[in-house]
């Protein structure tokens, strides 16, 4: 009896799996014709849409529910519902919903999540603007954060504020994937806005409010694009329209070192020895541009100019800085600034930094295979034998006469061989 019934049962399940699968075959394997349901719009009378039937505070209402990223999303699908987002971000209710005004995070989760808004709001604008000509388009964005102070030069003061790095995000996903051309207008535009041409003017000649220049352009203009190519168009479009010694001073504005007291280190870098770490960010600047320059095939003896100036700003710097900084430049930028030199027959001079530069591989830890090789290619640049020979003796006598000085140093316990030894910690 047991028996029968568990056939019977079993006979009814294969007779559903057949079912279901003749089912499956219907659903899945016949061919799939196209979608044909009538739109709203189609379906409602003619002329009159879905969403021009909708109240208005009915459509309000369904947004207040929606992400700002699910009504990124939803701004794609016509430009009815496009033009009403617009609309709907344009509202002081929703500015004073979606655009926060606090910026000073007691705590690191709340950071996170304010920059991962500012990207979403980055996205929201970024879809429903698509439609528009560039420059209305950024007009319309750029009007909605007007009164935020911490997105404003010289607004906010607070250490802590992620107003900057939050703008930055924002702009860095609205622009992302738009062409140099658009860019270029994104740039100008921002400098008509904030007067970021007369500010950076005012900054470099009189040394006022340095850091609130370097904070905007670094966490909104530079560093949300530090491992993408982007970054060295931000990076020329800052130095471009200024002379050379200007350019070198804002670099040294934008990456030179930082003390822990919150200050730049202009005067330290002239006083004594800093660390690799404090140079970083300024060879890495350089090194931007250099390779910018050189993959765009334009002449890169400017580059070389610029680092001359720069390490006489505010007076000429302690020649281990020098030397460290080139270090950090690396190969190819190193042997240029030599050989120009060389080429100009300032030996004494690149003998002394020669000297220096071997230093800071020994002491940082660099092969010195490396420093060989880099004095055989400046010796190369000479086409006689007398100039390499004349080259080799001057290294030499720099090497006696460095020896003698450290050797006088550390028998008279000058401050000035401790600080060789033992280079002041900046911040990084
Ligand atoms: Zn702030």
């Amino acid at each position: 009896m047991a028996v029968g019934r568990k056939a019977s049962r079993n006979e009814g399940k294969s007779r559903w799996s057949e079912k279901s699968s003749q089912l499956c075959k219907r659903l899945f394997l016949r061919p799939r014709q196209p979608r044909t349901v009538p739109s709203r719009r189609q379906a409602a009378s003619p002329g009159v849409s879905y969403l021009d039937r909708l109240p208005v505070e009915l459509f309000d209402m369904i947004l207040d529910k929606l992400s700002v990223l699910e009504i990124s999303v939803f701004s794609m699908v016509s430009k009815d519902i496009c033009r009403y987002i617009m609309d709907y971000i344009s509202t002081l209710a929703w500015k004073k919903k979606a655009i926060s005004s606090h910026f000073h995070h007691p705590s690191c989760p709340e950071w996170v999540s304010t920059i991962q808004h500012y990207r979403d709001l980055g996205l929201l604008f970024k879809r429903c603007t698509l439609l528009l000509p560039t420059k209305e388009r950024l007009r319309f964005i750029f009007n909605k954060f007007t009164h935020v102070p911490c997105f404003t030069l010289e607004q906010c003061l607070t250490p802590q504020c992620s107003g900057f790095s939050s703008y930055g995000i924002f702009l860095q996903t609205l622009i992302a994937g738009w062409d140099e051309l658009e860019c270029h207008r994104v740039f100008n535009f921002l400098c008509d806005n904030i007067n970021l041409l007369q500010r950076t003017e005012a900054v470099i000649t009189a040394n006022f409010q340095e850091l609130q220049l370097r904070f905007f352009c670094r966490r909104v203009l530079l560093d949300p694009w530090s491992q993408k190519p982007e970054g060295d168009f931000w990076l020329l479009q800052l130095l471009q329209p200024w002379p050379m010694v200007s350019q070198a001073h804002l670099l040294f504005i934008l990456y030179g070192p930082l003390m822990p007291e919150g200050v730049l280190a202009w005067q330290d870098l002239v006083e004594r020895e800093l660390p690799h770490q404090a140079l970083w960010d300024l060879a890495q600047a350089i090194l931007m541009l250099f390779s910018q320059f050189k993959a765009k095939h334009l002449t890169v003896d400017s580059i070389p100019a610029i680092f001359e100036e720069l390490i006489v700003i505010p007076q000429p710097w302690h020649v281990l800085n020098v030397a460290r900084l080139l270090v950090l430049c690396g190969n190819d930028f190193c042997f240029t600034f030599l050989a120009s030199k060389a080429l100009n027959g300032r030996l004494p001079e690149i003998s002394r930094l020669i000297v220096f530069i071997i230093l800071v591989c020994e002491k940082d830890g660099y092969h010195m295979n490396w420093a060989v090789k880099l004095v055989k290619a400046v010796c190369d640049v000479f086409a006689k034998v007398n100039d390499k020979y004349n080259f080799i003796q001057q290294l030499e006598s720099k090497f006696s006469e460095v020896t003698r000085e450290f050797f006088e140093m550390s028998v008279s316990g000058e401050a000035g061989l401790r600080s060789i030894l033992h280079p002041k910690q900046v911040e990084i």
